[in-house]
């Protein structure tokens, strides 16, 4: 089975809907709101520095990577609420928000992976 590493997680290409030479999205396993997913590099990023790059800034991976989170109008009665909802989905037992099926996660990305056209994609 093919996958991608993410920091010390290996992501199956199923759950894989973007992929170009340098970097690749998946959908997540944890989402706090429909549609959370994830980009990041294929390579690991050695410029940045514990400064700009770790747990301060609330990261649990150690592995460059950006959230695209999407919002909609009173989703979290407070904006910011959302912030202690990411926080209890990276808690590993926590059962409010149990991981979701490889079922469910490759449904997302095939629907996903259906705005997208690249020549460098292969999901094999
Ligand atoms: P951060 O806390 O910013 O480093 O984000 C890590 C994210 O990776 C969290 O949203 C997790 O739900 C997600 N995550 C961890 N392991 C996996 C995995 N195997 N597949 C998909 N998403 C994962």
């Amino acid at each position: 089975m093919k996958t991608y590493t993410f920091g010390p997680h290996l992501i199956r290409a199923s759950q894989v809907f973007f992929l170009s030479k340098k970097c690749f999205g998946f959908v997540n396993l944890k989402p706090v709101a429909n549609g959370r997913i994830l980009l990041l590099t294929t390579f690991v990023y050695r410029d940045l520095n514990s400064d700009e790059d770790g747990p301060e800034a609330g990261q649990t991976v150690p592995h460059c990577h950006l959230h695209i989170i999407p919002r909609k109008v009173g989703d979290w009665a407070n904006n910011d609420d959302i912030y202690g909802e990411i926080d209890k989905s990276t808690k590993v037992d926590n059962e409010e928000r149990p991981p979701r099926s490889f079922e469910e996660m490759e449904k997302e990305a095939n629907f996903l992976r259906s705005f997208f056209q690249s020549d460098d994609m292969n999901y094999n």
